[in-house]
């Protein structure tokens, strides 16, 4: 017998419609990347997103077709969220960050029909202009830009944003899609091979923003103001230009200006109560506020933190110092790309805040909707116990099933599990920690070195501003560990200093057999450590001795 209750597809539009009927007082702001202000609310956004899609229709746009953008995060960006995928044509955000080879590779993977382009990001679209799809019928240009980035010559129309949804209805009637049909494309990062395509569906998408609301992942509230850092061209901006409408939330976007100045006048100005941010940003928010000591946060937000590593010493700083809470989140493109949160439960709720904090390191444990196995070399669930190993494989609601253009890739396995690359330990509450990335762990002996944990214990050290740790070649060991390190400014630190930091915390066997200064290091277009390109660069050092 089935049961008796309606059933209504999970539709991308249905988000939209909601915020504009009952979430009218909410304020979007969005910031340009001339620094301009615009305001706007969700039955504004709808309205526009209605002309969007009308417009989109002119430009011939059909359902399932691609539709790039390459656009930061602001409010023409996030109408086209809502037009392109609520009309039935796929969002394609491109990171305008990748090296143009890999611009017009993903381009042309896609077979997009019609680029959006930020008017600053013009000198990207130039890059690459001799390389579009020739599925491609125009360009849109968003915003008035530099006067002196005028579109390059193109063998399409290239119109403006205004022009495009000028005179256009208000009104749209929001096709009633299958809810599994393709919503949005997004590329990984590629810093290994070609990017590979993640192709999100509606179902996928509304699922994943209504388990970003719950309490114990990013409790948005229909009182919240929030603000996404994280881009809006690489993983939907962690899907906060969904979970946001669909909590009622206001939403701050903040464009391309995101320096620590930039950003706390816009919490402060604008009421931010939740942001979302990789590392380098809340890092450089703190050393900016320490350097300016009358810089407080009248309401202090609540902030998320994920992509990589954050150390426990800035989470410490913003809650003792500034009274914010930083949770930390784990994901990933191919899954959303929430897949675990650290958040309290059962068995440690009584834990003191120092001990949670030093807690707060791991990247927590799955909501409902996504769950975890982790497995040895030999194929064998590890143990529970803090200390095994083992490579992460996911599954779930919001996970990828395969990418985009390609039969088959060896990430997903026989019997319906993503391979995350990510090597993980897990404790007895369930609680993973990243020790590595499959490719990048050190392997010494025979036995795994985690990178991860030589990095961390590094950046204790108070000279330290970022530290990478590189396998090199060792005729005995097959490879040890090699310690890069960009010291802080007006600091020089000592080798042997650094070295010390590893007494005690690690077996003496994984001490890095050298350390080398560096002025900068290498970061991938989603700014993580680019661990293929420096052991590139070090490729055939020779360690002392
Ligand atoms: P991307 O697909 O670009 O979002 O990258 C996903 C990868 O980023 C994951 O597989 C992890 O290796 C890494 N990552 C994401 N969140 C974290 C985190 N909180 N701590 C450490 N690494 C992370």
């Amino acid at each position: 017998m089935q049961g008796l209750m309606q059933e209504h597809p999970l539709l991308i539009s249905s988000i939209l419609r909601h915020a504009a009927r009952h979430h009218q007082g909410a304020r979007i702001a969005s910031v340009d990347a001339n620094g301009r202000m615009t305001r706007s609310s969700y039955p504004e956004v709808a309205a526009r997103a209605a002309q969007l899609a009308h417009g989109l229709h002119r430009l011939g746009v059909r359902r399932t077709e691609r539709v790039a953008t390459l656009a930061w995060n602001t409010l023409p960006h996030l109408e086209l969220y809502y037009a392109v995928s609520g009309s039935g044509a796929v969002l394609h955000t491109v990171n305008p960050r990748l090296f143009p080879e890999q611009v017009a590779f993903i381009l042309n993977d896609a077979q997009d029909v019609a680029l959006f382009v930020d008017a600053s990001l013009l000198p990207v679209l130039e890059k690459v202009a001799d390389r579009l799809p020739a599925s491609l019928r125009a360009v849109v240009v968003l915003g008035e830009g530099h006067p002196e980035a005028a579109p390059p010559a193109l063998s399409v129309p290239v119109l403006s944003y205004d022009q495009l949804i000028a005179g256009e209805s208000t009104g749209y009637d929001w096709p009633l899609l299958d809810e599994r049909s393709a919503s949005a494309l997004c590329y990984t990062s590629g810093t290994t091979g070609e990017p590979k395509g993640v192709l999100y569906s509606h179902r996928s998408t509304v699922l994943h923003a209504m388990a970003a609301i719950q309490p114990d992942v990013f409790a948005l509230r229909a009182l919240d103001t929030v603000m996404p850092v994280v881009p809006m061209f690489h993983v939907n901006a962690w899907g906060l230009p969904y979970s946001a409408p669909m909590a009622g939330s206001g939403l701050v976007l903040p464009g391309p200006k995101l320096d620590p100045v930039s950003l706390h006048s816009l919490f402060e100005a604008e009421g931010v109560t939740f942001s979302a941010g990789v590392p380098t940003i809340w890092t450089a928010l703190l050393q900016w506020l320490e350097a300016e000591p009358h810089r407080r946060f009248a309401h202090p937000p609540r902030l998320v933190v994920g992509g990589t590593a954050l150390p426990v010493a800035v989470t410490e700083a913003f809650l003792k110092e500034y009274g914010v809470s930083i949770l930390h989140a784990w994901g990933m493109t191919e899954i959303s790309p929430l897949g675990s949160t650290n958040s309290r439960k059962a068995e440690n709720a009584h834990w003191s805040q120092e001990e949670f904090l030093h807690y707060s390191r791991k990247q927590g444990r799955p909501h409902f909707g996504v769950d975890y196995r982790v497995l040895d070399d030999a194929g064998q669930p590890i143990a529970h116990d803090d200390r095994a190993f083992g490579e992460m494989q996911v599954q779930g609601h919001w996970v990828a099933s395969g990418y985009f253009n390609r039969a088959h890739d060896h990430a997903f396995t026989p019997d319906g599990w993503m391979r995350t690359g990510d090597v993980v330990t897990v404790d007895p509450l369930g609680c993973i920690e990243i020790v590595d990335r499959a490719k990048d762990v050190i392997k010494s002996g025979g036995e795994w070195i985690s990178s991860i944990t030589l990095e961390n214990l590094a950046l204790r050290h108070p000279d330290v501003a970022l530290a990478a740790v590189i396998p090199v070649h060792h005729p005995k060991w097959d490879e040890r560990p090699l310690l890069l390190v960009v010291p802080k400014p007006g600091c020089t630190p000592d080798a042997q200093d650094i070295l010390r930091i590893y007494d005690g915390q690690v077996a003496k066997w994984w001490v890095p057999d050298a350390v080398e200064f560096v002025e900068s290091l290498p970061l991938t277009a989603t700014g993580k450590l680019w661990k293929a390109e420096m052991k590139k660069q070090w490729r055939g050092y020779s360690l002392p001795g």
